[in-house]
């Protein structure tokens, strides 16, 4: 018989989701008068800016017709939306970048997901926990990772621990890594790294050669400015480091799918006989051959964001999101909770009133009728912290907040 890859034997069951939706589902049942409200959802809750809409039919109506019909696009992207990104998202921060370094894909997720490949299944990979869980199981699936013990922690991973006791800076991995994966503004923490605190990683990342995979998906949410927009920022780290972005949270993509990765031309690695290689070239290779491109309409979409009018449109609603931050935090505040985020980041991350993280998810339900994500979900670090999210109406969060500061704890 065909054998299976064995290593997805090793995966944890994810049963987060369809617990929170059982556990939903039951008290939906029992109190069917309840009106329940989900403050849990990673997926955005606004629509498409109009800018975005208006050029999205304009490119669909293009491929209507004979002469403005596009088949298959570059695998590496458009050159028009290559050339947006350079301009918009990383010459104003002072960061120089040539198209070859620019990869447009259908999804940080897939992106972040399939990078790993193109690396030696030797190498030892650094995970902060909490963490957005692609990071971890897509290392499991290529067999780096080995066994789960019963902390639901893999063998053979490293694991950066980021909590309250150490502000969720992740500490420098005691034993050498060749992969570290992170993710800043964060997912689920809401926290986010300064300049200072990102170049401890460049450093570290130059003085073992080792190299970092920056997720920056939430990127658009930064609101201070020490913190830096792009890893690009800090000296260094073009040698060492992948960014990866998305125009899912930054402008509403989550259902359209468009997303990019940075790949600099100093970034090597070397094979087992000491020879280096550059990885754009890997990856420029990976890609050609396992993806055919991104829709054309799609990317004309994307580019459309940088418009006057798409960059007033996207702020916009970033600034709905950023003022739900606000009133959760407030109110959280209001209600003696102890609190994380939600400042450069659409999530806010909930110290537990002493229980465990499904204890509180169980109080909010019953209590409060509000949902929230428990922080286990999110890895081992994650007990004892809930997630709250800002992808929310107004009038569902303020509610949500009100509820929750009438109770105990
Ligand atoms: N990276 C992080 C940290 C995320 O939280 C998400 C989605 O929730 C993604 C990537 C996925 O992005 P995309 O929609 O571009 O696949």
């Amino acid at each position: 018989m065909t054998l299976i890859n064995e290593n997805y034997l090793h995966l944890e069951e994810s049963y987060l989701f369809s617990k929170i939706n059982q556990k939903v589902e039951d008290y939906q049942g029992k109190n069917p008068e309840a009106n329940i409200i989900s403050m849990g959802i990673g997926d955005v809750t606004r629509p498409l800016p109009h800018a975005v809409i208006e050029a999205f039919h304009r490119a669909v109506d293009e491929m209507a017709e004979k002469e403005t019909f596009k088949g298959y696009g570059p695998e590496q992207g458009y050159p028009f939306l290559r050339r947006a990104i350079i301009e918009n998202d990383y010459k104003p921060r002072g960061v120089k970048l040539s198209l070859g370094e620019v990869f447009i894909s259908d999804g940080a997720k897939c992106d972040t997901a399939n990078i790993q490949e193109i690396f030696s299944k030797d190498n030892k990979v650094a995970i902060t926990d909490p963490v957005y869980p692609v990071y971890v199981e897509s290392n499991v699936m290529a067999g780096r990772g080995g066994p789960l013990d019963k902390e639901g922690r893999y063998k053979n991973i490293t694991y950066l621990p980021c909590t309250a006791e150490n502000n969720f800076q992740p500490p420098l991995p005691e034993e050498r890594v060749d992969l570290i994966y992170l993710c800043y503004p964060n997912n689920p923490t809401g926290t986010s790294l300064t300049k200072d605190q990102l170049r401890e990683w460049v450093d570290y990342a130059m003085d073992n050669k080792s190299i970092i995979l920056f997720d920056g998906a939430y990127e658009a949410y930064i609101q201070e400015e020490r913190i830096p927009h792009s890893i690009y920022e800090i000296e260094g780290a073009r040698e060492v480091a992948i960014e990866f972005r998305s125009f899912s949270k930054t402008a509403g993509f989550t259902g359209v799918r468009c997303a990019y990765t940075i790949v600099p031309e100093e970034l090597e690695a070397e094979d087992t006989q000491g020879k280096t290689h550059q990885v754009n070239r890997l990856w420029n290779r990976r890609q050609t051959t396992k993806f055919n491109g991104v829709s054309y309409p799609v990317q004309v979409a994307a580019a459309a964001t940088y418009t006057k009018r798409g960059q007033r449109e996207i702020q916009e609603s970033i600034g709905y999101y950023m003022e739900n931050a606000r009133i959760i935090r407030e109110n959280l505040k209001e209600a003696g909770l102890e609190y994380y985020g939600g400042v450069n980041a659409p999530y806010i991350w909930v110290k537990t009133p002493g229980m465990s993280s499904w204890e509180f998810f169980d109080k909010l339900l019953e209590e409060a009728q509000v949902v929230v994500t428990p922080g286990t979900g999110f890895g081992p670090h994650g007990e004892g912290y809930i997630r709250i999210s800002a992808f929310n109406s107004r009038k569902n969060t303020e509610r949500a907040m009100e509820r929750i500061k009438g109770l105990e704890f």
